[in-house]
């Protein structure tokens, strides 16, 4: 019998989402058989043969929306409000896909007798984190799927019944047998499918220390496309004339949604010197009133992190703070029963970012405090970290914000709006440790497909262009 993975809640243990059967090597590779063999004829049912399809899931998965949120909000701890966000965007990445996407890989008509098209590269592996547990994922296997791809798809261990949700979902809209697959397990399933020789690419959501290790697994498939779209360290700089109740609103949402444990969470407060007291006080006042709870609670904001070992880090980096030279301004309820966690800020004196408290990504509800004493200061300070994912800027004057734009080393660069929250329409990947430089969201199509480029001739045959000394046939 194979072995099972067992899903229960983080916000209450007896709450079994459900039991799935791990996948282990071999399992894993009958699944990129099948998908393999599923690869032509979804190839060569064409653009609106697939894409209706996917308008299919797309009309099943929006009539399902309320079933959704609650099954995000009872595996992975997300808020009410939260997670029906997410289960919005799930049937609304279908027509970004089908129209923004796939202008991005449309025949590229270069000039008479030249073009390129695209095509899909074959087998797409797709790896999930537990954050999103929908709509990340999906962010990939839609326009892997509408550009032709067939995709195996594994969840997170820890969202594996969303995972099994969202391609059951796929299943009732109609797709041919193999084209989408679900595979279950934690990193050795992670790791065989990625490493599978027949695996075209991978495209993976989720922490570096696992896309560098997804990224060395493939050092000798240098013909394997490799996504990933990994953490950050984000920060929000509030400069002096900033409109200052706007800048902790957006600053409290970006610290504490999804319980901190967004790719997107600002953990990097870089704030006018003449003005930090004022926003400590604030943003302290608006962070000890957040309403904790359980997710499934309207009214509350925030859920408990995924699990008793994300609570433990999030401890864990808060007891090094001192030891970081910060003091510790706020902690909400420290003694709230794990994994719930309430927000904690803590206040350092200059903005040198040297302990590991101050650089790695901690993934809670965690914030820490710098004074600066102007743009440039705080540009440098954006940029001294090991991730580059958003950044947001604070202040009435657009010139400002301006200054920062190719300045800040960062894949999204916001303008008096929080780190959190990103458009369809656009781009969203990092730079640095945040990713490899194949951003996802409206970019997705491009690094599904392979570019094939054409040199196109109609004409009969002319002597006059052979070159000299190349004897006519
Ligand atoms: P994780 O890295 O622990 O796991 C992600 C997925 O990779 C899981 O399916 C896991 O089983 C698998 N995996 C782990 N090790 C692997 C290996 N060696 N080989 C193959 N697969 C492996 O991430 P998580 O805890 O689920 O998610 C949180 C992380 O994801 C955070 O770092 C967060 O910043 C990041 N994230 C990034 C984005 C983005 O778009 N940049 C979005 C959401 C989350």
């Amino acid at each position: 019998m194979s072995q099972e993975l067992r899903s229960t809640s983080p916000a209450d243990p007896r709450d079994e989402i459900g039991r799935y059967p791990i996948a282990n090597a071999a399992a894993v590779g009958r699944a990129v058989e099948r998908a393999r063999a599923a690869f032509p004829g979804w190839r060569d049912l064409g653009f609106e043969g697939r894409a209706a399809l996917l308008r299919r899931f797309r009309d099943i998965s929006a009539d399902a929306r309320d079933q959704l949120s609650t099954l995000i909000a009872r595996e992975v701890g997300k808020a009410l409000w939260d997670a029906r966000g997410e289960a919005k965007l799930v049937p609304a990445k279908v027509d970004l896909s089908l129209d923004e996407g796939m202008r991005a890989v449309a025949t590229l008509e270069a000039g008479p007798g030249i073009r390129a098209t695209y095509h899909p590269r074959g087998v797409l592996a797709v790896l999930g984190p537990f954050n999103f547990p929908a709509h990340l994922p999906n962010g990939h296997i839609v326009p892997a799927l509408a550009t032709g791809n067939t995709v195996v798809f594994k969840p997170s261990e820890l969202a594996a019944g969303v995972g099994d949700w969202l391609v059951r979902a796929y299943e009732k809209a109609g797709l041919p047998e193999g084209v989408l697959q679900v595979v279950h397990g934690a990193r050795d399933t992670g790791e065989a499918l990625a490493r599978h020789c027949e695996v075209d690419g991978v495209l993976f959501t989720g922490s570096y220390a696992a896309g560098r290790a997804i990224e060395a697994a493939a050092i000798d498939q240098p013909d394997k496309l490799v996504a990933l779209e990994m953490g950050g360290r984000n920060a929000i700089v509030v400069l002096q004339d900033a409109d200052l109740e706007l800048a902790v609103a957006e600053t409290a949402l970006s610290i504490c949604a999804t319980t901190g444990q967004r790719c997107s969470c600002a953990s990097r407060l870089f704030v006018h010197e003449a003005r930090i007291d004022e926003f400590s006080d604030k943003l302290s006042a608006v962070l000890r009133g957040i309403v904790i709870g359980n997710p499934l609670d309207e009214g509350v904001f925030m859920g408990p992190l995924i699990s008793q070992a994300a609570r433990a880090k999030v401890d864990h980096y808060r007891a090094l703070g001192v030891q970081a030279g910060g003091e510790r301004v706020l902690c909400v309820e420290p003694d709230l029963p794990s994994p719930f966690v309430g927000p904690g800020l803590a206040r350092f004196t200059n903005c040198e970012q040297t302990h590991p408290m101050q650089r790695d990504e901690i993934f809670g509800p965690e914030a820490a405090l710098y004074p600066i004493a102007d743009l440039d200061e705080a540009i440098a300070a954006v940029n001294d970290s090991d991730y580059g994912l958003v950044a947001s800027v604070f202040s009435k004057t657009r010139a400002n914000y301006e200054h920062c734009i190719g300045r800040i080393e960062t894949g999204l660069l916001n303008w008096n709006k929080g780190t959190i929250g990103a458009s369809g329409k656009l781009p969203f990947g990092g730079q640095k440790r945040s990713g490899n430089h194949r951003p996802a969201g409206v970019a997705a199509s491009l690094y599904c497909t392979n570019a094939q480029a054409h040199l196109e001739n109609e004409a009969p045959f002319d002597p006059a262009s052979l070159p000299p000394g190349m004897p006519r046939p």
